[in-house]
């Protein structure tokens, strides 16, 4: 196909092979191969042929071969003549069209070949339309002697409009237009003969007004006067031209290219879009000349500085004048040219700042920049597009946040992420060198009691300053950390021997207690520190500083103000809580709790007046848990709360089995009064067990006024509204227990057991007694004594007035089963049993 041109003329048109040719193929093989004969030489031409010719005359030719290689033209059809453009009188094949000489010969050669027809492939254009046929070589022996062959053209049936397969497979519009002249023959104007569909997507104009109308018509705005004279020469001169034209479309300026080629009257025009590569050209232009960025164009052969921006010549400080007498080398320090240099000279992909580079400004100054450097044509010439993001402040900035991201804002210490990596590369070290790393925790004493009394802000300026004490006492190779709020770490390095650490320790305990001014306040803190060291306690750091805290829990219980080393007993204690705590969760629904009860007997008549419910935990490997081992962990865990309701309503029931005048005296924890829910609980216990209130005695300790005493003592009201009696236990093992007595008007104060056992040895514990029962009597509320185990301490506390007593002397805490002997019975208060009164003779 590409060979062939098309074929425009018009005056004699090739008419289409008859139909019948396809039968005349098929009709000429097929006697072909019946004449063949049995010795598989040539059938002859008389019989294949002769006779048969005038049917299919026109579509056929007749070549004979005088000699070998050369080839004759005997007869010829008429159509077969206007395909291969030769008359009918034939002659030799040298005489021909070459293509069509080619064509017949290839047939011909294949048939002898094969000693078969065969077949070639050939084309022609007619009538704008492209044809293709088979050209068919039917080799024949003939009576005379030489070869002959019949040569027949079958047309495909698929034919294409050339027009059409041209014009349509370009994105670029197409156009014939023709001349329109003058009387004088001068060309005037010129009409739209044919265009493809880009021609009317480009002018943005529909087929129908293109079609045959005249240019001048149109209506494009563009300088039509000046496109018809380009035309109109270009016409007269039979030269192909190109040139630009733009015009404004309905959103945008359009822009192309008009290539044009006359033939005669005739003229091709194609109109290529050149918008887009104009536009990119103005958007770079927009892009360099405002961009924020500094930018430069270098030359890549001299790397001389072309065009500069703004951004540039402010950023860098040189006038644009310096910029273009510079080599884009001078941009980079005097060490850094060869190398820049080898790096342009070898860059072939766009670079997009992978690293950062550092520049050099006009007065000298370094600046951290991220350059994007790619190649790029412009205006003809080769250049280097160079663009930079300035990163000086940003690396600062990082360097900020990476301070920050590592360090604690209070005290500028390290935080938490820092101290874990330092601890993991000590401990690799001493994995070498087979030495010690002793870690410390630290926690403040009584910080809490400094931050809700002085408030936070003096809070904060404390640990402000005893972060400088810690600094200012530790070694250099010693690391110091703040974890949160007032805890602190330490990486003690390089340590010998245990007795550093302990001595280390000791000298911060000391540091840390002497007292701090604090806006115009003393305030006095302590430090507790447990101690972990690697390898013997852990090798990890996780590990580590988790032992070391356990350390410090325990020098927290030992007293505060001390240190501790870490020892795997304490590990297991936590261990054994855990289990405990599963078993503890477990408990209540197993109904493993039960309740004993313990009386409290009225010093003025002898009799029962009241039973303390005291709980008992009957664990089925460990038998009867004391309260004082799990209470503490259920508060800890919330499971207080489901317990205490459980004891006040299983209390409250029983207590309704006996005689109206004993009361039930029960305990609360005061993680009870957390979340105001205690009133809702105690009502409900009434409800269900349908107790007169004014036979509940509720138990509270001190530490219920403690906290959120507001809310609890509202709470207590409540309580009392409800005709409850509320207890003071345990008193004066507290802190300044007397102002507490004044916070609520409570019904009892029990005097702890701690007094009452200490009566006979210490004198403070008398006058305590005295004072409380003293106090009883002044505000008119009753006084128990607890713990009560010998007749000497009944007669003294007899003596002092106290109103009710509770102890072994009495009775231990018994199962609910066990009470009905107690109720019926009455204590002789006056007398001493026959063994005390011994006891009493011999110490005295
Ligand atoms: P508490 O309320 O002060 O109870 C008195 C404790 O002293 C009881 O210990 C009792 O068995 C013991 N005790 C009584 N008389 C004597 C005596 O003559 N000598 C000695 N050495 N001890 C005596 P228990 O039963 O082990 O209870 C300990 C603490 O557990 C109670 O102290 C109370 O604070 C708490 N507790 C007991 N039951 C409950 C409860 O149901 N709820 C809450 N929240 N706490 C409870
Ligand atoms: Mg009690
Ligand atoms: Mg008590």
């Amino acid at each position: 196909m590409k060979h062939h041109t098309p074929d425009h003329t018009p005056s004699a048109p090739v008419e289409p092979l008859a139909t019948g040719s396809r039968r005349a193929i098929d009709y000429l093989l097929l006697r072909w191969r019946s004449e063949r004969p049995a010795d598989g030489t040539l059938p002859p031409y008389e019989n294949v042929a002769l006779g048969n010719l005038g049917h299919f005359a026109d579509s056929m030719a007749l070549v004979v071969q005088p000699a070998p290689g050369n080839f004759n033209l005997a007869r010829v059809g008429s159509l077969f003549g206007k395909w291969g453009e030769f008359s009918r009188d034939g002659g030799s094949f040298s005489s021909l069209r070459p293509d069509r000489a080619h064509s017949m010969r290839d047939a011909i050669h294949y048939s002898l070949q094969s000693k078969e027809p065969a077949r070639v492939t050939t084309h022609q254009v007619a009538q704008g339309q492209f044809e293709t046929y088979d050209l068919w070589a039917l080799p024949l022996s003939s009576l005379w002697g030489p070869e002959v062959f019949v040569l027949v053209l079958d047309r495909r049936e698929t034919r294409h409009d050339v027009l059409d397969t041209m014009f349509g497979a370009s994105d670029e519009g197409m156009i014939a237009l023709t001349a329109i002249m003058d009387a004088n023959r001068e060309v005037v104007d010129f009409q739209f003969v044919a265009f493809n569909e880009g021609a009317s997507r480009l002018l943005n104009l529909p087929a129908e007004r293109l079609q045959w109308s005249r240019l001048s018509e149109l209506g494009l705005e563009l300088e039509e006067s000046e496109v018809i004279e380009n035309l109109a020469r270009a016409t007269k001169r039979g030269e192909r031209i190109s040139f630009e034209v733009s015009y404004p479309g309905s959103d945008e300026l359009r822009h192309f290219k008009v290539s044009v080629s006359p033939a005669g009257e005739l003229l091709t025009v194609t109109l290529t879009d050149i918008a887009d590569i104009k536009n990119r050209e103005r958007s770079f232009r927009i892009l360099f000349e405002g961009n924020p960025l500094p930018m430069w164009l270098v030359d890549s052969e001299s790397l001389r500085i072309l065009q500069v921006n703004e951004a540039a010549i402010r950023h860098y400080g040189y006038s644009a004048e310096q910029f273009l007498s510079m080599n884009t080398l001078e941009i980079v320090p005097r060490t850094r040219r060869d190398e820049f240099e080898t790096f342009l000279n070898t860059l072939d992909t766009p670079y997009q700042g992978r690293d950062v580079w550092t520049h050099v400004r006009s007065d000298g100054a370094l600046m951290e920049v991220y350059p994007y450097i790619r190649r790029m044509d412009l205006a003809g010439s080769q250049t280097f597009v160079i663009s930079v993001v300035d990163v000086t402040e940003r690396r600062k900035a990082e360097a900020r946040i990476e301070h920050m991201a590592h360090h604690d804002a209070l005290t500028g210490l390290p935080n938490r992420v820092l101290f874990r990596t330092r601890l993991n590369e000590a401990l690799q070290r001493a994995k070498m060198s087979q030495g010690m790393v002793v870690v410390f925790c630290l926690d403040l004493d009584h910080f809490k009691g400094v931050n809700d009394t002085l408030g936070h802000p003096i809070g904060d300026k404390l640990l402000q300053a005893v972060a400088r004490r810690f600094s200012s006492t530790l070694r250099r190779s010693d690391f110091v950390a703040r974890l949160g709020g007032d805890e602190f770490a330490i990486i003690v390095n390089e340590v010998e021997q245990i007795a550093e650490a302990s001595r280390l320790a000791s000298r911060l305990i000391d540091v840390i207690s002497l007292p701090f001014e604090i806006d115009g306040h003393q305030v006095v803190v302590g430090t507790s520190i447990g101690i972990a060291v690697a390898p013997h306690d852990g090798q990890e750091p996780d590990l580590l500083l988790k032992n070391a805290d356990m350390a410090l829990y325990r020098s927290k219980n030992d007293g505060r103000s001390t240190f501790r080393y870490f020892e795997t007993e304490m590990d297991t204690r936590l261990q054994a809580r855990r289990a405990m705590e599963l078993d503890l969760r477990r408990a209540l629904n197993a109904k493993e709790f039960t309740l004993y009860y313990q009386p409290l007997v009225s010093l003025s008549t002898g009799r029962v007046c009241a039973f303390e419910a005291l709980l008992r935990w009957n664990h089925p490997e460990r038998g009867l848990v004391s309260p004082q081992e799990f209470i503490p962990l259920a508060e800890e865990i919330g499971l207080i709360m489901d317990i205490g309701a459980w004891v006040l309503e299983q209390a409250c029931r029983e207590a309704t089995r006996w005689p109206n005048d004993v009361r039930i005296a029960i305990n609360l924890s005061p993680v009870q009064f957390r979340g105001n829910r205690i009133v809702q609980a105690v009502s409900h216990a009434l409800e269900m067990s349908g107790i007169d209130p004014g036979r509940v005695e509720l138990e509270i300790t001190e530490s219920v006024l403690l906290h959120d005493s507001e809310a609890n003592v509202r709470s207590l009201r409540a309580l009392k509204d409800l005709g409850i009696h509320i207890a003071m236990d345990d008193f004066g093992t507290g802190y300044s227990s007397l102002s507490y007595l004044q916070k609520f008007p409570f019904d009892k104060i029990k005097i702890d057991q701690y007094f009452v056992r200490t009566l006979s040895d210490r004198p403070e514990a008398s006058a305590i007694v005295r004072a409380v029962t003293g106090l009883g009597r002044s505000l008119q509320i009753a006084t128990t004594a607890e713990g009560v185990e010998t007749a000497e301490q009944l007669v003294h506390l007899q003596k002092e007035g106290c109103t009710q007593v509770q102890g072994y002397l009495f009775s231990r805490p018994l199962p609910a089963d066990q009470l009905a002997g107690l109720l019926s019975r009455s204590f002789s208060l006056t007398e001493e049993s026959p063994a005390e009164k011994n006891i009493r003779k011999i110490a005295g």
